[in-house]
């Protein structure tokens, strides 16, 4: 048994041993990327309930030399953990914000939010606030017309400080969005403190809505908490009609999903906006 034991032992230690030699490549492989440009965005419509694009989510893509495409669920985290978020993240802002000042001198785009992801880390670092001003002026984007997707760890690691650069950014006119709303454990005393402008509901609930009742309840308790906040509500993962008719029969007129379209690259983004906007 001692043997085994120890067999079993130097077997997960050989695993870990991987998983971390794994990780320190990915990591390498990354800073190389961010000073190679290996990163791109691609745009995911968002679509108000007559289904005309209202606006996108900037999501990033990896082209790595080798690997080819890897998923941002793949290294995002490591980028976190090794604090290459923070250059990558201004990377993602200022690319979303160059195409956002684009849009704005196109008289057929200009009405076009974009939402960009910004990671917890990225949000409480030093400086991210003045960092996301500069970077706003630099490339001459309407402040309106961005929208910075959180999720609730912000708010569960310092609600106090979240809480502050929230309501600096709503002051500055920079919309807040709540990402995969509902899985967190925070409590939804906060939200009412919070100037928030959008709940996002998460994607998971979106996917069970017609067969598990405790997604279905939690996908109307959010549409409820946005219209007794006013915060808008839009609903992501919205893949079937059959969901999208669930959606619309409990107040949610915002949506997202491969129903309306995959990310893309900006120029079918445009032709998407341009074509059911004037449909
Ligand atoms: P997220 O912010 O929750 O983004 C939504 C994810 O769901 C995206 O995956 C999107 O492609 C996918 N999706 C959209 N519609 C559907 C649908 O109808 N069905 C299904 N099954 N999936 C759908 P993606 O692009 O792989 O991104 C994964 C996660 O990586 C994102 O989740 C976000 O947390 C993170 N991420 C992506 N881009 C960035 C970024 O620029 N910065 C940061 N910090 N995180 C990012
Ligand atoms: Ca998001
Ligand atoms: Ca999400
Ligand atoms: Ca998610």
């Amino acid at each position: 048994a001692k043997r085994a034991g120890r067999n079993t032992i130097r077997f997960f230690d050989a695993e870990v041993r991987a998983a971390v030699a794994a990780r320190i490549v990915m990591e390498a492989d990354l800073r190389t990327a961010l000073s190679e440009e290996q990163f791109r965005l691609v745009y995911q419509p968002q679509v108000d309930a007559e289904q005309r694009v209202i606006g996108a989510e900037a999501l990033v893509r990896w082209d790595h030399p080798l690997q080819g495409e890897i998923s941002p669920g793949e290294f995002i985290p490591v980028a976190e953990s090794s604090g290459l978020i923070l250059g990558l993240g201004r990377l993602v802002l200022s690319t979303a914000c160059y195409q956002l000042a684009k849009w704005e001198k196109d008289a057929s785009m200009a009405h076009l939010t974009l939402a960009v992801n910004v990671s917890t880390r990225q949000f409480r670092s030093v400086g991210f606030v003045d960092d996301l001003l500069t970077i706003i002026q630099e490339t001459g984007a309407p402040r309106s017309r961005l929208k910075l997707e959180l999720t609730e760890t912000v708010l569960i690691e310092d609600l106090e400080e979240a809480a502050e650069t929230i309501t600096t950014l709503s002051r500055l006119g920079i919309c807040v969005s709540l990402d995969d709303f509902g899985t967190g454990y925070s409590s939804l005393a906060y939200l009412k403190l919070l100037p928030l402008s959008q709940l996002k509901i998460d994607q998971s609930f979106v996917r069970d809505v017609l067969e598990d009742p405790a997604a279905a309840a939690i996908a109307r308790s959010v549409v409820g908490l946005g219209k007794s906040l006013e915060v808008e509500v839009i609903a992501e993962g919205v893949e079937t009609t059959a969901q999208l008719e669930f959606l619309s029969g409990i107040g949610c007129r915002l949506y997202q999903g491969y129903l309306f379209g995959r990310p893309t690259e900006v120029e079918a983004l445009e032709r998407l906006a341009g074509r059911l906007q004037g449909a």
